[in-house]
This record gives C-alpha cells, sequence and structure tokens, in this order.
C-alpha cells in the first residue's frame, strides 16, 4: 500500500514575512492530514528558514532545484550535499519550467536525478508533454522518452528511491486541470514502463499528478489507483489550500 505525498512547490514565490505565514499556517493544520506525507519545495535561499520553522514538525522539506556537480566552480548552483545540511529530504528534479528556461536535457535531468540520489535525497523527477504532443498523440511517446532516459544510463534502481511527478505542461499554472482519467490513464501507463524493468519498484513507486491541482479536484484525481498524490504548484502558497489538499490525499 503506497502512502500518497503531496508536495508545495513555492517556485520562485515569497518574502521572509510571507514564508513565515505560510509555514506556521501548515503547521497549525497539518496534524489533521492522517495518511498522506507532506512536504515543502521552497526557493533555495529560504531553505533555511523552511528548515528552522518545520523542524521536529510532520512536514518535510526539500529544493527545487540542484546542481549535478558535488562542489566547485560553478556560479550560481546548489549541491545535493547544501541541501543535505540544511535538512532536506526532497528535491524537484527536471520541472518543466526549468526544461523551457534553462534548457534542461533529458540527460541532464537524469544526470540531476542521480546526483540526488546518490547524495540520499529523494527525488521529485517531473515529466509530462507539452500541449501541442498532447494534440500530436504522442504523449505517452513523450513520457517513455524522459523515463527511458534515466533508466538508459541509471538502471530502475534510480527510480527505486524516487518519486514521478506527471505534469502535464499545457496544466501547469493555467488552471487546466487534465481530467482525472486522462491522468490515471498517464500514471497507469508510467507504472507499466516501470514495471517492465521492476514489478517491484513499479508497485512502489509514488506517481504524483501536478497541473492546477486544487482543494475541488484533489480529492478526486487522488482516488485514481495510480495517482499517489500530488506536486502543488499555486495552491500551496495559501495554507488552506494546501491543507486542504493534503487531507483530500487521506
Ligand atoms: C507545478 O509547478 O509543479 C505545478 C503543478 O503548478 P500548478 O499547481 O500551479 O499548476
Amino acid at each position: 500500500m503506497r502512502k500518497p505525498l503531496v508536495a508545495g512547490n513555492w517556485k520562485m514565490n515569497g518574502s521572509i514575512d510571507s514564508v513565515k505565514a505560510l509555514i506556521e499556517g501548515i503547521k497549525a493544520g497539518v496534524g489533521e492530514v492522517k495518511n498522506t506525507s507532506v512536504a515543502v519545495c521552497a526557493p533555495a535561499i529560504f531553505i533555511p528558514q523552511v528548515q528552522a520553522g518545520l523542524q521536529g514538525s510532520a512536514v518535510a522539506w526539500g529544493g527545487q532545484d540542484l546542481s549535478v556537480h558535488a562542489s566547485g566552480a560553478y556560479t550560481g548552483e546548489t549541491a545535493a550535499s547544501m541541501l543535505l545540511d540544511f535538512g532536506c529530504k526532497y528535491v524537484i528534479v527536471g520541472h518543466s519550467e526549468r526544461r523551457t528556461y534553462h534548457g534542461e536535457t533529458d540527460e541532464l535531468v537524469a544526470d540531476k536525478l542521480e546526483a540526488a540520489r546518490e547524495a540520499g535525497l529523494v527525488p521529485i523527477f517531473c515529466i509530462g508533454e507539452t500541449l501541442d504532443e498532447r494534440e500530436q498523440g504522442i504523449t505517452e511517446q513523450v513520457v517513455a522518452r524522459q523515463i527511458s532516459a534515466v533508466i538508459n544510463k541509471y538502471g530502475v534502481a534510480a527510480l527505486s528511491d524516487s518519486v514521478i511527478a506527471y505534469e502535464p505542461v499545457w496544466a501547469i499554472g493555467t488552471g487546466r486541470t487534465a481530467s482525472p482519467e486522462q491522468a490515471q490513464e498517464v500514471h497507469a501507463f508510467i507504472r507499466g514502463l516501470v514495471a517492465k524493468e521492476s514489478i517491484e519498484v513499479a508497485g512502489r513507486i509514488l506517481i504524483l499528478y501536478g497541473g492546477s491541482m486544487k482543494p475541488d479536484n484533489a480529492a478526486e484525481l487522488m482516488a485514481k489507483p495510480d495517482i499517489d498524490g500530488g506536486l502543488i504548484g499555486g495552491a500551496s502558497l495559501k495554507a488552506s489550500d494546501f491543507l486542504a489538499i493534503c487531507t483530500a490525499g487521506g
């Protein structure tokens, strides 16, 4: 039985004051969340503040990106060891905004996933098709290509300690959510792909849905057999909405 995970992706939002209020709000309500793991992925600069605020609570935290390198002359980057130093459990890799605006390729994302995993972080590995790709009917080809980049280079074992987030790009930040049926179809396809390599990993891996998940659609999405929680962007910036999504998970 997979325990669902709901993870917030704050993206590039927040201030010292707003992060303080958000953390307090989440902590005040997280006791209502019974059978779902909860995490927030904060901008790197706020991670120490998040650690100080959430330490000892039921909420884990993580980064939104990491370097493939361990240390050295890589201006602006954050190493896995630095995230670990500040208590991070998770790190998002391959978010579509990084693929689109920072040119991250399937291969680089695979390398980041491995760097995270090797260091002891749990990668939240984002995959998903654009609207154009969905309309061309190649959604399955796209997600298979993104997953194969990891499996071909690092083996299915690299996924055994990871979380996958299926995020159709056309649903991210658009208010346009995949229907539970559309999402379930792709989630089942993804689990099937992993099962071809390892039935054990496929049975255990969490596959989150991301893309305009909100309090009013979360329960229906998470009720689907292969949807094991959510990666939440916009709605994770408001404690009451984020908590409502977390409680929808169980
Ligand atoms: C995301 O950024 O991962 C995301 C799912 O965003 P939103 O919930 O705002 O669509």
